[in-house]
Formats: structure tokens, sequence, C-alpha cells
């Protein structure tokens, strides 16, 4: 199973479209990854503005 993740919130998916903003625009090309449970408690999502629950990577190329 390989993951992509969405250029433009970060999140990690293994479909063709990005959970959150339902756009196609992934990358396989990514560093890092954070498991987000709960976004409002968590001071790395808040630096990251990540509003939702689930698999992040930290960077995007
Ligand atoms: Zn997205």
């Amino acid at each position: 199973m390989s993951l992509k993740a969405c250029r433009s919130c970060k999140v990690l998916t293994d479909g063709d479209t990005c959970p959150i903003c339902k756009g196609k625009d992934l990358s396989e090309d990514y560093m890092g990854l954070i498991i987000v449970l709960d976004p409002e408690s968590s001071e790395l999502a808040k630096k990251l503005g990540i509003e939702a629950k689930g698999r992040y990577a930290i960077k995007v190329r």
C-alpha cells in the first residue's frame, strides 16, 4: 500500500482523492509522518494548521 500526501492539506491517503479538500493534487514524494488523533489538543497539529484527525506528512514536495 502506498500512501500519497495532499499538497494543500498534507493529509495522507491511499486513495486518489484528498479526503479533506477533495482535491487530486497528491504527491508520493513526502517526508515525515504524524498521526493526529486530537487536533484540538495537539500543539504540533496547530503549528501545521491541521484541523481534522488523520495521518499527515510533515513535508510535501
Ligand atoms: Zn487536501
